[in-house]
């Protein structure tokens, strides 16, 4: 059994959608107080709204990851609704498909910007606030995009999900003293508004590449960010947790085929 959540204080950047979504609905679920943000305000609305009425309440911040000073206004934001912030969940991404012939410097500093830099900066502008809960927890979604496998059109996207647990292994080593501990989630093939978007075909195909033999769910991802968040977790830092369904694991084409 593990020790309540009920009451801590939690941001999660991009929790006006998809994944951040789903991370922010399993930890309001189990009593936190979450402030969710996005860019744009109508989503923020929409999110709090449909997560009304939980045990932990689910509020929002219009801002963007990629400047830090909206970062302190986020972080500031928890600190003054819920009396202090225990879990940072570093999100917010984006996922431009650009094959080497077509990737200008702009869409490398854009994906690089939003997924590495905006989740140091949310850490960054969360620091004094974690240490002073004393049991401080950031959580990264991060993908097997990158730190595993690769994908044609996402160089710059899997260098960037690397990149967040190339910071991640020295983030923890750094703030273990603090009490903080620094994790990653790596999620395979998520159902979100954006893949349901690419059709049912698709998504079948999809399903078939994995051993589990469906695509994961927002929980899958927020069940997993939650146990990283809770007390008895409180001696694993620097790691990462893949959520695939089993889907890094066939060899071969033929070793799918043959279970
Ligand atoms: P999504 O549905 O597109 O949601 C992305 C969220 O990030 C939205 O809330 C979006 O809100 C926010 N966001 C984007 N840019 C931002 C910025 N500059 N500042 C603040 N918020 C920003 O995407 P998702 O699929 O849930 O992905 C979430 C995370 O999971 C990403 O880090 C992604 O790399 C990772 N991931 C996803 C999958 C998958 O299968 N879906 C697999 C592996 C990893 P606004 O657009 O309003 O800003």
């Amino acid at each position: 059994m593990f020790t309540s959540l009920a009451g801590r204080s939690a941001v999660v950047t991009g929790g006006s959608k998809g994944i951040g979504r789903g991370i922010a609905e399993v930890l309001a679920d189990a009593g936190v107080h979450v402030v969710i943000t996005g860019r744009h305000q109508a989503d923020i609305d929409a999110t709090v709204d449909s997560l009304a009425g939980k045990p932990g309440t689910v509020s929002g911040v219009t801002s963007d990851v990629t400047d830090p000073a909206d970062c302190r206004r986020v972080v500031a934001a928890a600190v003054e609704r819920h009396g202090g912030l225990d879990i940072v969940c570093a999100n917010a991404g984006i996922f431009p498909s650009s094959r080497l012939e077509e990737l200008t410097p702009e869409k490398i500093d854009e994906v690089i910007g939003v997924n590495f830099k905006g989740t140091v900066y949310i850490v960054q502008a969360a620091l004094d606030a974690l240490t002073a809960s004393g049991h401080g927890r950031v959580v990264i979604t991060s993908s097997i995009t990158g730190p595993i496998t690769g994908f044609p059109g996402w160089s710059h996207y899997g260098a960037s999900k690397a990149a967040q647990l190339g910071f991640l292994r020295t983030a923890a080593m750094e703030l273990a003293p603090k009490k903080i501990t620094v994790n990653a989630v790596l999620p395979g093939n998520i159902v979100t508004e954006g893949l349901v978007d690419m059709g049912q075909q698709y998504m079948d195909q999809m399903a078939a590449a994995v051993p589990a033999g469906r695509l994961g769910s927002v929980s899958d991802i927020g069940n997993a960010a939650l146990f990283f968040a809770t007390d008895e977790a409180s001696y694993i830092t620097g790691q990462t947790l893949v959520v695939d369904g089993g889907q890094i694991l066939p060899e071969s084409q033929e070793a799918l085929a043959d279970m």
